[in-house]
């Protein structure tokens, strides 16, 4: 996952291939919640992991609920309703559904067993209305507090003390603000159905009727079997029990295919169609719905039970007006297709986006505005004109995962312009793997993909600089000192000579090498620390200096300029293996610092040296690289050079990220 600042996404020119999608953020975290409650184990396969999820495992945890996970599966030992803890601190983050559900079900369980239960979430939360839900259950007798502001979260739930709920009435909650109220009445009254039939009205119309689907889907899967009366009225009978199905497959996410969806309509060419695996028509998700809408704006989808297959129909996409209270997230993918569309998009009924992650008619508004689209919005609508030409600009996301997302499609932009992400690992919420997902199909424009290199003497701090540089912009990094060094312990390893240049350049053609995050595998093998031996550094000095060497390990240090980006260092970066870098540094620390340094680091991992036998190696090493007849090294013409002898390693960093900013087209605001 990115934990980036920022993610800059190169100009992206086409997409295909295929992607499977995390589970269902709504089943998700609805069958944890069933499964706490009902009687009996549930085993839950390919549970959605994700910030959401987790809080809602840790409130299941808190209230005494047995939780094992092995890998992708869940086992969630219900309590059947009855309270295993009577006090606890619930954190919800930000997540809507967990809020909304936990509260709901430890109302009534605080007040009708005598707990005492606090429930609150990140600053956001605290602002998004709660209290239509608590007006629904006030009225049965249970005790809600608001403790900082009346309606809104943080909340204190029961008194201690056991109370009798009155179920008898109707029970009457309004549907036009988050759907998630009702969803977690129907949840939690499931529990309290044992004498009689419990009734519950909806005021007002109901929105996002699709997610209600769910619920009572799933609510029959857990054996209750509610009576719907026309998205009205809601009955659940006389001796309803939760109780567990047993085995439970979480199927994908229909919002998160939403944007792999648009990104076959965008980008996919019809031979070679984006595939999202896990998702398809046999779906319980209101989202899936989102495929219509995308084929209205000209997509070409097909739809089987579990799968879809989109490329691109009408191009440009064709502008709709569309009611989207079924599809209110997936929607906001909608406002992005606009962007590629002829003509003014008008999305209608969207009023619930106000009290989500953010506003987010207004921060999808003044986002889309800052790519250069014309945008109107209303209370409950926004209205989208794509951008005659199209602005580099830095995306705000709001903490919302969905903007993060949804925004990352302006990348297949026409004025191939990159598109910053700020704060890019909000997606963590609902995706962690998003963007890495939707870089393993993607092809960037060419010459799109950025590289920054970092060449240098022996010694300098280029590795430290470089991957720390690579770590803060969200790059892949490339250690291209680690490949020679690879090659030297592969000839020390099988005994071949260093002047036997034929025979070094085969075993580098047949290296095996993996890098991993900070980890390098030779043959599967961990090599990370033999590769820092002062000898193989060495050797890899002379078996570098071979044009057959060279030319055999080219290929795999090309193979690492990929989306989004890379910085690679070593002696030849920005002269040879890539001239066209759009950041060239040339590092230099004198020879004195550089074997001090050196002679630290060595001492650190308790081995011990002499610093001038040490500054004669490295001036040797110098020498041989600066003077062999292939690459030596020496700074490009249009390099940057840095002495790095009197600064700190963060201040080498933070004037490379700042030269690199400079020339990047993002001005925030
Ligand atoms: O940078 P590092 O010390 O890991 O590199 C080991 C050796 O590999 C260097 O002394 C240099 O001779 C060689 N090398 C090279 N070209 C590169 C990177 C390293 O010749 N791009």
């Amino acid at each position: 996952m990115f934990k980036t600042r920022f993610l800059d996404l190169p100009p992206l020119l086409a997409a295909g291939g295929t992607v499977r999608l995390p589970g269902s953020k709504s089943i998700s975290n609805r069958v944890l919640l069933l499964a706490g409650l009902s009687r009996g184990t549930t085993v839950i396969h390919d549970l959605l992991e994700s910030d959401d999820t987790r809080v809602m495992l840790d409130a299941l945890a808190a209230l005494g609920c047995r939780i094992e996970r092995d890998g992708r599966v869940v086992r969630v030992e219900g309590t059947g309703g009855a309270l295993a803890a009577r006090e606890a601190d619930i954190f919800l983050g930000n997540s809507g559904t967990s809020v909304r559900t936990v509260t709901a079900a430890l109302a009534l369980l605080a007040t009708a067993q005598g707990g005492r239960f606090t429930i609150r979430g990140v600053p956001r939360m605290h602002e998004r209305p709660i209290g239509d839900l608590i007006d629904a259950l006030r009225p049965l007798g249970c005790r809600i507090e608001c403790t900082v502001k009346e309606g809104y979260p943080p909340l204190l739930l029961g008194d201690g003390a056991p109370h009798a709920l009155n179920l008898s009435a109707p029970i009457r909650v309004r549907g036009n603000v988050s759907s998630q109220f009702l969803t977690g009445l129907l949840q939690a009254l499931c529990l309290t159905a044992h004498a009689q039939d419990v009734v519950i009205e909806v005021i007002g119309e109901l929105i996002s009727r699709p997610y209600i689907a769910i619920t009572l889907n799933l609510l029959a899967r857990f054996g209750v079997h509610v009576r719907n009366e026309d998205w009205t009225r809601f009955t659940i009978p006389c001796d309803s029990r939760l109780t567990s199905p047993g085995k439970f497959h979480v199927e994908g996410d229909a919002s998160s295919a939403s944007y792999f969806v648009a990104l076959g309509a965008i980008a996919a060419n019809a031979e070679a169609p984006l595939r999202i695996e896990g998702i398809g028509s046999a779906s319980v998700q209101g989202d899936i719905d989102f495929v219509a809408a995308a084929q209205a704006m000209g997509a070409n989808a097909v739809l089987a039970k579990d799968w879809i297959e989109v490329s691109r129909g009408t191009w440009p996409l064709r502008a709709v007006a569309l009611d989207c209270n079924h599809i209110p997230d997936a929607a906001m993918t909608l406002a992005v297709m606009a962007l590629y569309a002829t003509g003014t998009t008008r999305l209608t009924n969207i009023a619930s986006w106000r009290v989500k992650e953010t506003d987010r008619i207004a921060a999808m508004a003044a986002e889309l505005r800052k790519l250069g689209a014309e945008v109107v919005d209303g209370d409950d609508f926004i209205e989208i004109t794509a951008p005659g030409k199209w602005k580099p600009a830095a995306i705000h996301t709001y903490d919302d995962h969905r903007i993060a997302m949804c925004f990352s499609l302006g990348a297949f932009n026409p004025n191939q312009q990159a598109v910053r992400i700020l704060d890019p690992q909000c997606v963590a919420k609902t995706f962690p793997d998003y963007f890495e997902t939707l870089f393993s199909v993607v092809t960037p424009q060419e010459h799109g993909v950025p590289i920054i290199t970092v060449d240098g003497p022996t010694a300098s701090g280029k590795g430290t600089l470089a991957s720390a540089v690579a770590q803060a912009l969200g790059y892949h990094f490339l250690d291209s000192g680690a490949v020679y060094r690879a090659t030297a312990l592969a000839a020390m390893r099988s005994g071949t000579p260093p002047d036997d240049e034929q025979r070094l350049a085969q075993l580098a053609t047949k290296l095996d090498l993996r890098f991993g995050p900070g980890q390098i595998f030779m043959s599967g093998q961990d090599v990370t620390e033999t590769l820092r031996l002062e000898e193989v550094g060495a050797l890899a000095s002379k078996v570098s200096a071979w044009p057959l060497v060279r030319a055999a390990l080219r290929t795999l240090q090309l193979s690492f300029h990929r989306v989004p980006g890379l910085v690679a260092d070593g002696r030849d970066m920005g002269t040879v293996i890539f001239p066209g870098a759009d950041l060239k540094i040339f590092l230099t620390a004198s020879a004195a610092t550089r074997a001090d340094r050196r002679h630290k680091q060595l001492i650190s991992k308790g081995i011990s040296s002499n610093i001038d036998s040490l500054r004669a190696e490295l001036e040797a090493r110098d020498a041989r690289d600066q003077t062999r007849s292939v690459s030596p090294l020496k700074p490009a013409v249009d390099a940057m050079l840095l002495d790095n002898s009197a600064l700190t390693v963060e201040a080498s960093v933070v004037a490379v990220l700042q030269a690199w900013e400079d020339r990047r087209p993002f001005k925030e605001t």
